[in-house]
């Protein structure tokens, strides 16, 4: 039987702004639809959280025997500098700046974002639409709501109109905002705005000479504006009505309340049934952004190379990091926090290492069962990883006692520990028990290192078998040795 069956999850829906039971629209399967990346910059620590966070809703559904078709979209073009539809397209200006092809900047940034994710243990999403891919569809929707009214055409840019909207819908019910309370804290329209409201967006924008990404459309040569690709795509691929759609919380508005607009506006209902909002990472107590510069690089995190750490943490320590906050509540990035969960994860792992080995006696002395329930209750709570991970610490204060002598677990018990630990430690969490932050390169150096040392001990004393063997087995072992003038170097292939 799957889990979902007797495991019931809830989740906090930001359109009710409450805790609902997760049941999705078709039984048995669940379509999830997350904000992806603008591929114009490398990925800071702050978008790999949002990610990171519905990685981890992924792993969990599925965990629970759900079929999920997990969307994840890039973002290559329409993303332009200022949500009120002013400035240039983003990657289009780092495409000017670098004098190179916006491909060349989508193809770079795509390729970074990939490999960040690979390195912090994300399973790929099932679907990773592009944008660009989806012109057609994002023309064809800009059709529908011209059809009904809800957008008008005024210089070869189609603009949604908020107010007509407003009439037979509510804008603005997934911000908490109302339209007249917009209207009223808005400037006037600037005399060159074409809008006939500032709260009004674009759909299609009609591109200027200069601007280099541009399609043919039934209103000239444009581009769409950035809401729309997530409504094309969610759509084509998830359908019309879906179960979740997902992002970071600064999303909220005005991206997905225009997502919701756009889908009402051509289909008539409402395209998502639970919203789930990731909070923010900061820095210094500020928001981690590209635009500010108060940001930090997953590779410098990897290496150590940040004036703000003390040291390199590994993948898993940073995941392990992340995972002890809630994804609904903020998290603060800092040295101090990073080696606290260093200490914790190396615990964590160190508990794991060996269970199999664990000694089983006649009877338990804890109640596996009920401890497995309360990390499942945990996670059941919208996904509470800190409490998950303070089950499975009480989990690890059980099988040090075990390790000591001091309590005992039958052998059909221990199975179950093994499971429950793996399943959430590794397929939940999706941590990864190894520990390279930077100590295990360290011991490779010196054992390589003392192995050169004995080679050209061996040469000295014209014992040219022993060196030719050190040489060439640390060769057969990807380990080449260099000899130069200076001495020997030497580099690892991976
Ligand atoms: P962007 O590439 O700017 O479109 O952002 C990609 C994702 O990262 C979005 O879901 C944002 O909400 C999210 N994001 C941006 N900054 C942060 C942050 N400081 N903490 C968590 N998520 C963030
Ligand atoms: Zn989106």
């Amino acid at each position: 039987m799957q889990l979902y069956k007797t495991q019931h999850l809830k989740v906090y829906n930001s359109l009710s702004s409450t805790k609902e039971l997760f049941e999705p629209i078709n039984e048995g399967h669940v379509g999830m639809y997350v904000c992806g990346p603008t591929v114009y910059s490398n990925v800071h620590l702050g978008n790999c959280r949002t990610f990171m966070s519905f990685d981890m809703i992924f792993r969990y559904l599925r965990h629970l025997g759900y079929k999920v078709r997990y969307v994840r979209n890039i973002t290559d073009a329409g993303h332009l500098e200022d949500d009120a539809d002013q400035g240039e397209d983003k990657i289009a200006k780092k495409a000017r700046l670098e004098q190179i092809e916006p491909m060349e900047v989508v193809q770079r940034y795509t390729v970074d974002f990939h490999n960040i994710l690979q390195k912090f243990n994300f399973l790929p999403p099932s679907i990773e639409p592009t944008a660009t891919g989806h012109i057609i569809e994002q023309i064809e929707i800009i059709k529908e709501i011209l059809d009904k009214g809800y957008a008008y055409e005024i210089n070869d840019s189609v603009y949604f109109d908020v107010k007509k909207f407003n009439e037979d819908y509510e804008y603005g019910k997934l911000s908490g905002r109302k339209l007249e309370d917009m209207i009223s804290n808005t400037r006037e329209l600037a005399a060159q705005d074409e809008k006939k409201n500032p709260q009004d967006f674009a759909l299609w924008k009609k591109a200027e000479p200069q601007h280099i990404m541009r399609w043919p459309s039934p209103w000239g040569d444009g581009f769409p504006g950035w809401h729309l690709e997530c409504t094309a795509m969610s759509t084509k691929y998830l359908g019309e009505n879906f179960d979740i759609h997902g992002g970071g919380m600064d999303l909220k508005f005005p991206h997905h309340e225009c997502e919701i607009a756009q889908a009402e506006a051509s289909n008539g209902h409402s395209p998502v049934k639970y919203w789930l909002h990731a909070n923010m990472l900061t820095l210094n107590g500020k928001k981690m952004a590209k635009s500010t510069g108060n940001n930090i690089l997953p590779n410098e995190i990897f290496t150590g190379n940040n004036s703000i750490l003390s040291k390199a943490f590994s993948p898993s320590v940073v995941r392990f990091f992340m995972m002890q906050a809630h994804y609904t509540s903020i998290l603060d990035l800092s040295n101090e926090a990073l080696l606290a969960s260093e200490k914790g994860y190396q615990r964590l792992m160190e508990a794991i290492t060996g269970l199999d080995g664990l000694n089983t006696g006649a009877n338990s002395d804890f109640d596996i069962k009920e401890w497995r329930q309360k990390c499942y209750d945990a996670m059941n709570d919208d996904f509470n990883t800190p409490i998950l991970i303070a089950n499975l610490f009480e989990g690890v204060k059980h099988i040090n006692l075990i390790k000591e002598g001091k309590e005992q677990l039958s052998e059909e018990d221990k199975k179950i520990l093994i499971e429950t630990m793996n399943s959430f430690v590794f397929d939940v969490l999706g941590l990864e028990n190894k520990n390279d932050s930077g100590k295990d390169s360290e011991k490779l150096s010196g054992v390589v290192e003392l192995l050169i040392e004995l080679r050209n001990e061996a040469r000295a004393n014209k014992d040219f078998g022993t060196s030719d063997k050190i040489r060439d087995q640390l060769a057969a072992l990807g380990v080449q040795l260099k000899d130069s003038k200076e001495g020997t170097t030497f580099s690892v292939s991976s």
